[in-house]
């Protein structure tokens, strides 16, 4: 279905939820995003979603339902099951987790004590993610935490990793990040865990397409359990996949899964979970991640023409890290904000070795990403477009304290010019369709 005929179907019921959907339609459209963690899903992931798969439910896992009814389910589960393994290369697959977060709860669950585990992990600061034991999750109270950071470069030190693993003796040794620029030595981690005596969780929820693309390495397989949700770089729908080299390892993900955390698995999610699978095996997606990583090192090569300061001098994955602070004395936030206001969404972020006092909310840096601008069939040429509109925004951004109802701008009549020009841009990209 294409996005005009959905607004149109919701539109016979429900008006007001239709003029809703056709305006995010519009928004994503119009914007340049740049925020790591999104995508422009298929037309065929989104009309699977769409589809009677919905209507059903199943508690349980295939063969061992608690409802009947369950013949094509049953046949869809094992099916996506199937290609999940066989595209990541793990011997078991789970499917039923809802998103990422409850996939790792699902991980702690199944392994840890309530109130004895260890977890060691990055820390959020540095680019790990809220369930990786942040104070403010039920994975930083019920759990005892030990986290690891960047060094002064803003890299992973796997010696001082390894040191500190030895120390703190985890019972889960958590390595993958929500804002970490750089290959992850999965091989070193695995090394790290066993050494410790701890299983090694990689939670690739950010670069699981660039793995199944193979423009990221893989954990298999160095690591034991691996999470990640369906939805950022693998381009899917909103959920997780669990992945498990033993088998019973396998069976206590599952079992604390569900019954211990879930009810019924969402069986429409599952299915466009498979079709997302089996577009991420095709050659052009392949070609898609390189892109993605191409993109990305020419968006970070770009600002770093312009002077801006990329956290660890670059990328190699889909993401970057911008200290807008050090830059341009512009904190994150502000940035951010001025930036939507021309078309540009990204998201403010805390950047390493920034000034020790950011908050999350109010961080030195943003983050940004390639993923949805390579999906529209953007170019490393197009990224020198993006960096200099990112500068002009920069540039016409006030500095210090903002009086109450002036607006961030100090040029309204450039800003307007700004984002004429910024939609002009995107005017020339599709975004429901791609290749
Ligand atoms: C996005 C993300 C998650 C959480 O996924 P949700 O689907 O938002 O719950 C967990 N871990 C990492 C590393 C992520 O990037």
């Amino acid at each position: 279905m294409r996005p005009e005929d959905i607004v149109a179907t919701i539109r016979e019921v429900d008006p007001t939820m239709a003029d809703l959907v056709a305006k995010e339609d519009a928004r994503q459209a119009r914007c340049i995003r740049l925020i790591p963690s999104e995508n422009y899903a298929s037309p065929a992931v989104r009309a699977t979603l769409a589809s009677s798969f919905t209507n059903k439910y199943g508690e349980g896992y295939p063969g061992k339902r608690y409802y009947q009814g369950q013949e094509f389910t049953d046949e869809m589960e094992v099916l996506v099951q199937k290609r999940a393994c066989e595209l990541f290369g793990y011997p078991h697959a789970v499917v039923q987790g809802l998103s990422g977060a409850p996939a790792n709860l699902a991980v702690y669950a199944a392994f840890l004590k309530p109130f004895e585990g260890k977890i060691m992990a990055m820390r959020l600061d540095h680019g790990g993610h809220l369930t990786h034991g942040s104070p403010v999750s039920v994975t930083g109270q019920w759990f005892e935490i030990g986290a690891y950071g960047c060094n002064p470069d803003d890299v992973l030190d796997m010696d001082e990793i390894r040191r500190q693993a030895l120390e703190f003796r985890p019972d889960i040794l958590v390595c993958g990040y929500t804002a970490y620029p750089r290959t992850i030595d999965f091989e070193a981690f695995g090394k790290i865990a066993q050494e410790a005596g701890a299983i090694s969780l990689a939670d690739v929820s950010h670069i699981a397409g660039l793995i199944a693309g193979g423009a990221h390495p893989s954990p298999w397989p160095h690591i034991d359990i691996v999470t990640f949700t369906t939805h950022k770089t693998l381009r899917g729908p909103r959920a997780a996949l669990i992945l498990a080299k033993s088998e019973e390892h396998y069976q206590k993900v599952e079992k604390a899964l569900f019954p211990g955390m879930q009810g019924g698995p969402h069986f429409n999610t599952i299915a466009a979970i498979g079709v997302a699978l089996a577009e991420a095996a095709t050659p052009q997606f392949q070609a898609y991640t390189h892109g993605v990583v191409a993109n990305a090192r020419a968006l970070a090569a770009a600002l770093m023409e312009r002077d801006y300061h990329v956290s660890s001098g670059g990328t190699d994955n889909h993401l970057l890290l911008v200290d807008t602070f050090r830059s341009r004395k512009l904190p994150g936030r502000r940035v951010a904000i001025a930036l939507e206001q021309v078309g540009l969404v990204l998201n403010f972020n805390t950047v390493p070795n920034a000034r020790p006092d950011q908050k999350p909310l109010f961080p030195d840096g943003v983050r940004m990403g390639t993923p949805s601008v390579t999906s529209r069939g953007m170019k490393p040429e197009h990224m020198a477009t993006i960096a200099d509109f990112f500068d002009r925004c920069c540039a016409i951004t006030k500095r210090g304290k903002i009086e109450k109802g002036t607006g961030v701008f100090a040029d309204k009549a450039a800003a307007d010019a700004l984002r004429e020009d910024v939609f002009a841009f995107t005017a020339q990209f599709p975004t429901f369709t791609y290749e």
